[in-house]
């Protein structure tokens, strides 16, 4: 990438060397142990990534998109986990700050830019994920608070996470339903598994992404201010725009993951290819090992030049959601692919604990599933299409 200014060279030499130092070699023990990465926290702290996009004016480093989605690939090379932690943060501090009242901008954003306060971004129920229109989570007002009633599933962060941003239900007569859909900031007491009508079960168990933590959130009678209704009262009904606005950002984030994942992938692979002999000499000049280099190369060179066009347009302020949607398909497949021709090439080696392989294997799936699983993907792009060459 020869394009990039000599503050997003910085920014991503920085965290590349930090990952080299203290992610790499770290990751997978920490994995499989599930163990939340606290140090390695802290420095993204350090390094202001948690406020990485938040204006200056609001103590962020103000950057811009792109170098968020490049930080994003870096920090996923060591171990998506810690992309994690800064993704669901990320989409909710973007999304106060797009839609957000001034109150609300100067209340959360200068803590969430250092980190200090961690967010929690929340709107699927263990019925309703692809059909996020089905959500039956439910606010009533009362008087100057909402009462918070359901339970939500699979949230990223659930439990040391300060605030969640929250999909619920204010008008369950809206026509369509999405109308009666309201976003909320919601503080809550990080690390506190009960609080005043909040519960956070134990964590779910997962086959990677470990060490962050994604927990159920069970609300009953929760109180929250009627000010922390996003957006004030304009945002009432407001709230499933809103949601699906972050969720296109985040498809481009889940595709700079798979970036990162996809880059480890074949740079382990590429060096263990020169490392291993087989029949006399480096398995890297076996052409069945070759053909699988060239594949995976190719097609991480093709992702990377996706994910970049789309993080520009939406850098632009462009619509991009065929180009975000394109990138997040092609590249979450890459990597399931080039995860597996990784272990492959390690052979029996891949499939030991000892080799970094092993946790990309499992890691590599959750991008095909999460920020809107690849079938919807799909039709989402050829809706696009069809809408763009219709006769
Ligand atoms: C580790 C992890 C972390 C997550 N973190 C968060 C988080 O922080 N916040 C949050 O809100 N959510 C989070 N999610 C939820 C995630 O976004 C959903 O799991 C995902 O959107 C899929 O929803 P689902 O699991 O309910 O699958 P379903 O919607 O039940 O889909 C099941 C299958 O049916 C297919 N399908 C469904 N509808 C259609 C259709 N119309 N046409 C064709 N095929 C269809 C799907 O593609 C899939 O193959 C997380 C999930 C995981 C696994």
């Amino acid at each position: 990438m020869t394009d990039l200014t000599t503050e997003q060279r910085d920014i991503l030499a920085l965290v590349r060397e930090f990952v080299d130092r203290d992610v790499l070699p770290n990751a997978s023990r920490l994995d499989h142990g599930d163990e939340f990465p606290e140090t390695m926290v802290e420095t993204l702290r350090e390094m202001g990534l948690f406020g990485i996009t938040i204006p200056e004016s609001y103590g962020g480093l103000g950057l811009d998109f792109v170098t968020y989605a490049l930080v994003v690939k870096e920090l996923s090379r060591g171990w998506i986990s810690l992309s994690g932690v800064i993704n669901t943060h990320f989409m909710a501090a973007w999304m106060i700050e797009n839609f957000g009242t001034e109150e609300q901008k100067a209340k959360f954003l200068p803590r969430m830019a250092t980190g200090e306060l961690r967010s929690a971004y929340s709107m699927t129920e263990a019925h309703a994920g692809s059909d996020v229109q089905a959500i039956r989570t439910r606010a009533f007002r009362d008087g100057n608070e909402y009462i918070v009633d359901g339970q939500k599933m699979w949230s990223t962060n659930g439990l040391r996470a300060g605030m969640v941003m929250l999909l619920a239900v204010t008008d369950p007569d809206a026509e369509p339903r999405h109308r009666g859909m309201t976003a909320f900031i919601i503080e809550k007491e990080p690390g506190v598994a009960h609080q005043p009508g909040l519960t956070v079960p134990p964590q779910l168990k997962k086959l990677g992404y470990k060490g962050v933590e994604s927990t159920e959130l069970v609300f009953e009678d929760f109180r929250t201010p009627a000010a922390s209704v996003l957006g004030g009262a304009d945002g009432i009904g407001q709230g499933f725009k809103y949601f699906m606005a972050a969720v296109e950002l985040g498809r481009v984030n889940v595709a700079a993951r798979a970036l990162g994942v996809a880059t480890c992938a074949f740079e382990t692979a590429v060096k263990y290819a020169q490392q291993r002999e087989a029949f006399g000499k480096q398995i890297s000049s076996h052409q069945a090992i070759q053909l699988k280099i060239a594949q995976m190369g190719t097609e991480l060179r093709a992702a990377e030049l996706m994910v970049l066009d789309a993080a520009r347009k939406k850098a632009r302020g462009e619509r991009a959601d065929l180009e975000a949607g394109m990138a997040k398909f092609f590249a979450t497949e890459a990597a399931q692919k080039s995860v597996l021709e990784a272990m492959r090439i390690h052979g029996g080696y891949g499939y030991s604990q000892e080799y970094i392989v092993e946790r990309l294997y499992r890691d590599a799936p959750l991008l095909i599933l999460g920020e809107g699983t690849n079938e919807i993907q799909q039709l989402l792009i050829a809706r696009r299409l069809i809408e763009q060459n219709r006769i």
